[in-house]
């Protein structure tokens, strides 16, 4: 293609997110097409993107907090992350933070606008004390704090994930990562379909889930898509896109296979798949985009704040700037899940009736 077609691309791209918007589910073929739009195309791909993110959530951005509640010492062996088994990183190794210390960066988190504050652990999965911990700290966050939490504690049994549900989580993440077909290429200690059980009953326990990938640990783009077709299905309210970081000492350590544009376009395949969930920039924002961050908000609608598990992010301030100079604003305070629209609407529909 001639760089003096681009003009043309414009309508291409403005008809799929009109079929996006008219609830056309993009095949893998159309899916794919985002990953191999040509760079010449990607300000009409991300205004077409932009469309649809405007539709569902305006030009509001929602801001995360993380807080990890034990880091390292994981006995699992995922390639990209610095607190397995198989990787030399110098991170911080601790065991599970106390409630204290947990309560105090949820309080942190409210200070820095974030609306859901997100208690991470590593391991395989928690034990059953680990999970009465969390949900004793929980239910003190919720009554202090209006944020809304989500907890990514590993795989989870039906049992832990109630009695989360009970201490009023409102989401669990628990990332796929990748296709059912390259997750053996990323872990051998456990598999794509014990992911997928946790997601399950944390579906089942009546909490929202939180499910994304990492673009970049050497998958297809055909791996990108069926992981985004796949959290289609499974309905995920949130969807966290992380760019591979290759941190020195884990095996993804001399991976080097992104660029700014192409994570642009990873991030307009997820938006135009999943067009109603909340699309957030995770980890990576800032060493993949790089100058390009602000553009990936005309299709992501979300972005962690601060630092990320074991890497710095750029500072809040910074963050607040970008979103102010987009035009966007900052989602004000939780907790305002899908879970309790629909019971503010229920309350108001009785209100209404009983008038
Ligand atoms: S299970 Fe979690 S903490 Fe452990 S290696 Fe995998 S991603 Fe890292």
């Amino acid at each position: 293609m001639n760089d003096r077609d681009a003009p043309s691309s414009h309508h291409r791209w403005d008809h799929l997110a009109s079929d996006v918007l008219n609830g056309h589910a993009l095949n893998a073929a159309e899916a794919q097409s985002i990953l191999n739009c040509p760079d010449v195309e990607l300000p009409a791909l991300l205004a077409a993107t932009y469309r649809v993110r405007h539709h569902f959530w305006g030009n509001e951005v929602q801001l995360y907090s993380l807080r990890n509640a034990k880091s390292g010492l994981c006995p699992e062996d995922c390639g990209y992350c610095s607190q397995s088994k198989v990787s030399d990183a110098e991170i911080p190794k601790y065991r599970w933070n106390d409630e204290a210390t947990l309560l105090e960066n949820a309080r942190i988190a409210a200070e820095n606008k974030s609306r859901t504050y997100c208690i991470v652990a590593s391991g395989r999965g928690p034990t059953d004390r680990e999970v009465e911990h969390v949900a004793g700290v929980v239910r003190k966050i919720k009554a202090t704090y209006p944020l809304n939490v989500c907890c990514c504690l590993g795989l989870l049994t039906a049992g832990q994930a109630q009695t989360l549900a009970a201490a009023g989580v409102d989401r669990v993440n628990h990332n796929l990562n990748t296709s059912e077909r390259y997750y053996p290429e990323i872990c051998s200690t456990h598999t794509y379909a014990d992911r997928v059980d946790t997601l399950r009953v944390v579906r089942e326990a009546g909490m929202e889930l939180c499910s994304g990938g990492i673009v970049g640990m050497g998958e297809r783009q055909s791996d990108l898509v069926e992981l985004a077709l796949s959290l289609r299905e499974l309905k995920v309210e949130s969807i966290p896109v992380n760019f591979l970081h290759p941190i020195d000492g884990t095996p993804l350590e001399k991976r080097d296979d992104l660029n700014p544009r192409y994570c642009l376009k990873a991030l307009c395949l997820f938006r135009l798949t999943n067009p109603e969930s909340e699309i957030r920039i995770a980890g990576g924002r800032e060493l993949q985009l790089r100058w390009l961050q602000p553009q990936g908000l005309y299709a992501a609608n979300s972005l962690f704040v601060s630092d990320y598990l074991t890497t710095k992010g750029q500072t809040p301030e910074d963050d607040y700037r970008m979103i102010e100079d987009l035009g966007f604003v900052i989602t004000g305070p939780g907790p305002e899940t899908a879970k309790a629209k629909a019971a503010l609407q229920s309350a108001g529909q009785e209100a209404i009736n009983a008038s």
